[in-house]
């Protein structure tokens, strides 16, 4: 049986990425992750340019607070002034160039206008409410790494220095069926022994959170005859194919079996739990993840290792995820003999509460928790204890 930590180093290796790439309008990007550095053909901001409406001047004409100056010009955003004229101040609004011959601007607060004049208030330094041209981008500054992925204020950098269009890989096609005779879909009646299939949807709302194109194959029979048709199929459409259920070593397990027969098992079963039945392999020119059916390990397990996985496909150069020390709110002296993830929630006191049903298939425990303990083997938690926290941002966003 693999570690965790294993089964993500043996992912990764063999985690390609797509080499296919086309344009995308920036406003279409979100999501997507930019296949080369894009540089900034322009200085940001263009020019020195005021924070504040208020009055530009010259630091040296304003000695002491109480000074009254002439109002020489009033420039708008929009608009560019002429060169202060020495002794006035100019007028002028949040985001227009700054005149020159102006070192500072003052904010209108601490001024008050008297006809053609200004009196101000209080003594500038330079710089004062200036915000510097380039102080944001300089002109061939790379401004997003290639592998970037594109959120929104990845979309906004890219605007603010006039890139209509981006490169990006295009998109990951992943397929998924879920296997089990007792699955039913929402909006039929449950027929006694049945359950309704809720792996398709985590698993649905994973795979496209992560901007990959799904592919939704549906429920699949437990028969080898059916797990393969899907699989078969899943394969020749998509990319990546993702199972959940059926890869324990029951009488109704197929999954495994039908892999080794398409194609070929490289790794099963990992040291944790959540999770343990888990099976990587190669169908044909696609990756296949069989995930357990537990609803708690479907969704853990592809945290952890799925989403790492499919990023480095889909071409992202930052693929794995961040735990932080937090303190945890209870006690775990359940220690087993896997690594164990728990379910856990971040409460107003900066310390973790406990989900009280730790069982994969309670997946109420998902919904209320926003991360996971990492608990290694044999190592019990008490209360005040410095725990391993992973946040769900980092794994599912
Ligand atoms: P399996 O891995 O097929 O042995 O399934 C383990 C457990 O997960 C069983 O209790 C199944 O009923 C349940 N399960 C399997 N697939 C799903 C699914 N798609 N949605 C909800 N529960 C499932
Ligand atoms: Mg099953």
């Amino acid at each position: 049986m693999l570690s965790a930590d294993q089964l993500l180093d043996a992912l990764l290796e063999r985690a390609r990425s797509v080499a296919e790439q086309e344009a995308v309008p920036v406003g279409g990007a979100l999501g997507r992750v930019l296949a080369a550095p894009q540089r900034s053909g322009i200085t940001v901001p263009p020019a020195d340019n005021s924070a504040m409406d208020g009055y530009a001047v010259r630091v040296a004409d304003v000695a002491a607070p109480g000074v009254r100056l002439p109002v020489s010009q009033r420039i708008f955003a929009g608009t560019v002034g002429v060169p202060l004229v020495p002794g006035s101040a100019a007028r002028i609004f949040t985001g227009a160039p700054v005149p020159p011959g102006a070192d500072a601007v003052v904010m209108q607060e601490y001024c008050a206008a008297e006809g053609d004049t200004v009196v101000i208030h209080a003594q500038p330094h330079v710089g004062e409410n200036v915000r510097r041209a380039g102080e944001d981008v300089r002109k061939d500054d790379v401004v997003l790494a290639s592998g970037t992925r594109l959120g929104a204020a990845e979309m906004g950098l890219a605007a603010s220095v006039g890139l209509a269009t981006l490169p990006v890989f295009r998109k990951l096609k992943v397929a998924c069926f879920f296997t089990g005779n007792e699955l039913v879909t929402p909006g039929e009646a449950l027929a006694p022994g049945q359950i309704y299939n809720s792996n398709r949807y985590t698993l649905a709302g994973l795979i496209a959170g992560l901007g990959c194109a799904p592919i939704d194959l549906g429920i699949v029979p437990d028969t080898l005859e059916a797990t393969e048709a899907a699989l078969a199929r899943a394969a020749r459409e998509a990319d990546v194919v993702i199972t959940s259920g059926g890869v324990s070593v029951g009488e109704a397990d197929y999954v495994k079996a039908a892999v080794e027969k398409l194609g070929r098992v490289e790794m099963w079963k990992v040291a944790m739990k959540p999770g343990k039945p888990l099976v990587y392999g190669r169908v044909g020119e696609a990756d296949f993840i069989g995930l357990p059916g537990n609803p708690v390990s479907a969704f853990v397990t592809f945290g952890l290792f799925v989403r790492p996985f499919l990023l480095k496909r889909m071409g992202a150069a930052d693929v794995l995820y961040r735990a932080f020390s937090v303190q945890a709110d209870f006690a775990w002296s359940r220690s087993g003999t896997r690594r164990e993830f728990l379910r856990t929630r971040l409460q107003a006191n900066g310390r973790l509460a406990l989900f009280p049903n730790q069982s994969s298939g309670v997946l109420t425990s998902c919904a209320w928790a926003d991360g996971l303990v990492d608990v290694p083997i044999g190592e019990t938690i008490r209360a005040g204890d410095w725990v391993r926290f992973i946040p769900f941002s980092e794994l599912f966003a």
